[in-house]
């Protein structure tokens, strides 16, 4: 019999990979709360979550009591013609916990598409009100995934080469500090009198993929109030950052200024299955209303609102507001702090940065995002059974709530141990 790692080398063909240099895939057969476990029995504590997305830990028991039930219950059904409960009782929960101005909540498969769906929202938006809107606003770096739509506005563009042409139109503006504010507000007000904009797309507070970049909500804030005033609808990508992780329920929490759409993925399903959710207020909604079929949102997934994926989302968000998860967010979020504390004067790190249970280091040292010295500090802390990817020479965790205050203390060891060497 060949091994896992052979198979896998004849008929597949992985994400962000160059097969010709790139290393194979490591075979994980078992996972169990912040644990992964390879064929050897080794295990790597998951410092990632697994893309943030198990954040109640792997193959959460509580989850799989729940998804168990459904799954005998009810699979599937077409979202277009039918409904049932699991989505409407998830409609219900999240309303109560996302930004009080959200009223609407519509489905999909992944962040992705919950932004491209948001992207086609705000578009239909003016369409359906007569106004011929054709420009998106995002910011510099930015992440909001890789369709079209999405990947238009992502500003991440060394790997988008091949498409660009083809791309929606897009105006960037960089992520606002405290040293540039006037200078992004210029350029959105020279922006906004120079284009038809429609909508303005952001990653509240912190650029995942941009190497976990953060910036402060009161500059957010006023590039929101600026979009507001222009009827720009708001798109809050809280792919990433929703369900906990910045300290907040969603990173829009920390905001004054809300946005009239979020879209939602990663954690809504728990690692689980793949589910996606785009909510509006019930302004954009009441835009599309119309005796005439025209103006009603076409816009479907099979899988839309799949009764399953429903019943996961709904156990994580019970599971999010327990007593239990919410002591572990404030436990590794100080906790990071003292680390934080501990190791940002070393002479191998050049900045450090934490918003919640996100901490990111950037290393002192010349790189390439996906080069040969990536692989080998992604290497050290498998060797050391830690799964943690950097971005480029940003190292950073985001672990599963779950994860013990022991597994936790050997990730920030393996780190150290990195430092030491490199
Ligand atoms: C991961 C991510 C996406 C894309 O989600 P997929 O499920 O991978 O399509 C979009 N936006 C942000 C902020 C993300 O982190």
């Amino acid at each position: 019999m060949q091994s896992l790692k052979e198979r896998d080398k004849k008929h597949l063909w992985h994400p962000l990979t160059q097969h010709k240099i790139h290393p194979e895939a490591l075979p994980i057969i078992k996972a169990k709360g912040a644990l992964l476990y390879d064929e050897n029995e080794n295990t790597y504590i998951d410092g990632i979550a697994s893309w943030y997305t198990a954040m109640y830990g792997h193959c959460n028991d509580y989850i799989l009591e729940k998804v168990q039930h459904q799954m005998q219950q009810l699979d599937q059904i077409v979202f277009a013609s039918f409904t049932h409960e699991p989505a409407i009782k998830l409609s219900e929960e999240l309303i109560k916990i996302l930004p009080d101005n959200q009223e609407k909540i519509f489905f999909s498969d992944n962040g992705s598409t919950a932004n491209e769906v948001g992207i086609k929202m705000a578009l239909q938006y003016h369409f359906n009100r007569g106004e011929k809107r054709n420009t998106i606003v995002a910011f510099e770096n930015g992440f909001h995934g890789d369709t079209f739509g999405a990947m238009s506005a992502s500003g991440l563009s060394v790997y988008n080469g091949p498409f660009e042409d083809f791309f929606i139109n897009v105006k960037r503006i960089p992520t606002p500090n405290s040293e540039n504010i006037d200078s992004v507000i210029k350029e959105l007000q020279e922006c906004i009198t120079t284009h038809q904009v429609a909508a303005f797309i952001y990653e509240p507070l912190v650029q995942g993929a941009n190497t976990m970049h953060m910036f402060e909500a009161k500059y957010l804030n006023q590039i929101l109030d600026i979009c507001k005033d222009n009827t720009i609808i708001t798109i809050a990508d809280e792919v990433m950052t929703g369900f906990g992780k910045t300290g907040k329920t969603f990173a829009s929490d920390y905001i004054e200024t809300k946005p009239d759409i979020i879209s939602m993925s990663k954690a809504l399903t728990a690692g689980f299955v793949p589910m996606a959710i785009t909510s509006c207020t019930q302004q954009i909604y009441d835009a599309f209303l119309d005796d005439s079929v025209g103006k009603a949102f076409f816009h479907a997934h099979t899988y839309s609102a799949n009764p399953i994926a429903c019943s996961v989302a709904l156990a994580a968000i019970e599971l999010l507001q327990s007593e239990e998860i919410q002591n572990n967010i404030h436990r590794i979020t100080r906790s990071h702090k003292d680390f934080d504390a501990k190791i940002k004067n070393h002479p191998k790190i050049k900045r450090t940065r934490q918003t919640g249970v996100i901490y990111a280091l950037d290393l002192d040292i010349e790189m390439d995002r996906y080069g040969k010295k990536r692989y080998e500090i992604f290497d050290h802390f498998m060797k050391n059974g830690v799964a943690l990817r950097p971005l480029g020479s940003t190292v950073y965790i985001l672990p599963p709530y779950v994860i013990t205050q022991e597994q936790l203390q050997k990730v920030y060891d393996t780190i150290v141990e990195l430092l030491e060497n490199l």
